[in-house]
């Protein structure tokens, strides 16, 4: 598998293998490999709607993160 880069901010991603999502330790963004590709339209099309959707995924990853170093 090819190594991802955040669109964000061009950070490396963290594949996480049980949920298929990279995870972005730079800015907090969270998405499936479909949704990475959205993103990239979305930052075109709708910046409001992809600031919103990035919160979430911020606060999910911090929850994430704290897991997995238990
Ligand atoms: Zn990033």
């Amino acid at each position: 598998m090819p190594e991802q880069s955040c669109p964000e901010c061009g950070a490396a991603f963290f594949y996480d293998s049980a949920t298929k999502r990279y995870a972005c330790k730079g800015c907090g963004l969270y998405v499936t490999k479909d949704e990475l590709m959205n993103i990239k339209d979305r930052q075109r099309a709708g910046p409001d709607e992809y600031r919103k959707r990035k919160q979430q995924q911020s606060e999910y990853l911090e929850w994430w993160l704290s897991a997995k170093e238990k």
